[in-house]
């Protein structure tokens, strides 16, 4: 199969891309892959929203730029924010036009706070706004006709010269596993556009879905690209702790911007005796905070105290918290909402140039995968859509110039080789695969995870090499199977993130080495 271009992932980084490129460029055509249906993305699963200054009268650019900043430690490119702040109103307009809801009052959008931000600035839908976005953009990406969805594709590796024996330094397109055909196909395209989403499957605890494997990550490592950043993992500090249907679900900051409270085993609000900001400090401060605490305390959760909120308030506000909590018998929010942190968003990734540009022409980046610049050691709450708006946004305007002026021939794609090895992909479950990702979770959560230190990265990087054996052992003897595609990645991700873990001497946002305290 061959495109102009192959939009990998379905999330708000490659269904906004997608949509800019088809609206503007009938004459284009586009493929868009997911591995699982086009609703299964991180994206959908985003309670709290988008951080965009919207009231001028309050709130201003330079004060969102100012917490941005302050909650990436030293480590953001300050250009990078400051135009990703500015763009960022325009880009959330364009979402409204193409159909997402957001609540309002009295006609005007409806701001909330959250942990690290000075203003109320959060444009959401109730608790879902992820959700309400993601099925806004799916149904305006099926109006178009130069658009063809495929779900059900996943990602092995980018073609490059390493497969077409070329000198070009290009990304030429993917191979690909078509889960219903059970084969692997190949596409070529003059442009790529990864937007996997990120690797929160690396950890035991995840707000992620299971899907967040790192396959982009992975890909690209095994393509030679860049890889910036990986060892700022944030954890969310506020996960339910009962899981709901196996998941980890997620409690938004906004409920403590709305006035909810952490307290630990002896009913003590903590987070003052950590940081002036309380239980709105930035992400990094309060997970390491609680984790600290449950440590102190054995406990093996925190209590968000939220009966400072209203029930009507609570419901209105946070509809899915309050159903779920109830399902699990929490009477919400009379009664608090036991809570620790969870592996939730990868800062690092895949570098891109302010147009998303990886270091291989023709490979684009956007999103979580992507590492921009923007969020330097730690996110700030609710930047990360606003990111991937504003780089598809970009990446839309610079490849469509690549594609016509950068790319090789039709011919070139036409004749891509095919997969060498064996066509045909096993589908069926393989217990050793899950064992073996089960393993690396349990090694990444306990040596590699909100505390680190030198000897147990060192711990981390041998357990680490035995699972790598088996899993190639295993590689030989089987077919490629989507399954063993996850692990493969996760298993490049989880060393990248370890060996770049070792060469940071000193902590900063979400990085923490307790032999450089
Ligand atoms: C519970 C939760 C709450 C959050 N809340 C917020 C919030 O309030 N505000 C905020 O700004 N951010 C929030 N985030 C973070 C934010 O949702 C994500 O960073 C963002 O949605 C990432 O979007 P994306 O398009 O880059 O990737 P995703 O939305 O994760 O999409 C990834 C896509 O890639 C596809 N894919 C992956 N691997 C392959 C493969 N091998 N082959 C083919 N396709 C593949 C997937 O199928 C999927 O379609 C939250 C995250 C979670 C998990």
């Amino acid at each position: 199969m061959t495109t102009d271009i192959l939009v990998i992932g379905s999330g708000i980084s490659g269904l906004t891309y997608a949509i800019k490129i088809a609206e503007h460029h009938p004459e284009i055509e586009l493929v868009l892959i997911a591995k699982d249906e086009l609703l299964e993305t991180n994206t959908r699963y985003a309670q709290g929203g988008i951080a965009v200054v919207s009231d001028f009268k309050q709130d201003s650019f330079k004060k969102h730029i100012k917490d941005t900043l302050i909650a990436g430690d030293g480590m953001c490119e300050a250009s990078v924010v400051q135009f990703v702040i500015e763009e960022g109103h325009q880009r959330l307009k364009e979402l409204q036009e193409w159909g997402t809801q957001f609540d309002t009052l009295k006609e005007e959008l409806h701001l909330t706070k959250e942990g690290g931000h000075s203003e109320k600035r959060i444009v959401h839908y109730k608790d879902q706004t992820g959700l309400q976005i993601q099925e806004a953009l799916i149904k305006k990406i099926k109006s178009f006709p130069n658009v063809r969805c495929l779900e059900n594709h996943v990602l092995v590796d980018l073609i490059t010269d390493h497969h077409t024996k070329t000198k070009n330094k290009k990304c030429y397109g993917a191979y690909v596993i078509s889960k219903e055909k059970e084969e692997i196909i190949t596409i070529g395209s003059k442009a790529t556009i990864l937007t996997t989403g990120g690797a929160g499957q690396l950890y035991s605890h995840t707000t992620n879905p299971a899907g967040a494997t790192g396959d982009g990550l992975g890909a690209a490592y095994r393509a030679k690209v860049k890889i910036q950043g990986l060892s700022y993992v944030q954890f969310h500090p506020t996960a339910l702790v009962p899981k709901i249907d196996g998941a980890t679900f997620l409690i938004t900051e906004a409920v403590r911007g709305e006035g909810g409270v952490l307290k630990n085993k002896h009913g003590k609000a903590f987070m003052a005796t950590y940081d002036l900001r309380a239980d709105l400090a930035p992400r990094d401060i309060v997970a390491r905070a609680i984790a600290q605490e449950m440590q102190n305390t054995h406990a093996t959760s925190i209590a968000l105290d939220c009966s400072k909120i209203g029930k009507k308030q609570f419901k209105e506000h946070f509809p899915t918290i309050y159903q779920n909590c109830h399902q699990l018998g929490i009477q919400v929010p009379e009664q608090s909402i036991p809570v620790a942190p969870a592996a939730h968003y990868f800062c690092g990734g895949i570098a891109v140039n302010e147009y998303s540009r990886s270091e291989l022409d023709g490979l684009y980046a956007i999103g979580e995968c992507s590492y921009t610049g923007l969020h330097g050691a730690n996110r700030l709450a609710s930047n990360s859509l606003l990111e991937s708006l504003v780089f598809a946004h970009r990446a839309a305007l610079d490849s469509k110039t690549y594609i016509s002026e950068e790319a090789l021939s039709d011919e070139f794609y036409e004749n891509l080789p095919v997969w060498k090895g064996n066509l045909e992909i096993a589908v069926e479950k393989m217990e050793q695969i899950s064992d073996l990702k089960l393993r690396l979770r349990q090694v990444m959560t306990e040596y590699a995870g909100i505390f680190k230190s030198i000897e147990g990265l060192e711990q981390a990087e041998t357990k680490l090499g035995v699972i790598y054996q088996e899993s190639q052992s295993l590689y030989q003897k089987l077919k490629l199977t989507p399954q063993f595609c996850e692990l493969r990645n996760m298993v490049s991700v989880a060393y990248i993130l370890i060996k770049q873990s070792q060469q940071i001497k000193s902590n900063q946002g979400t990085f923490y080495n307790a032999d450089y305290a």
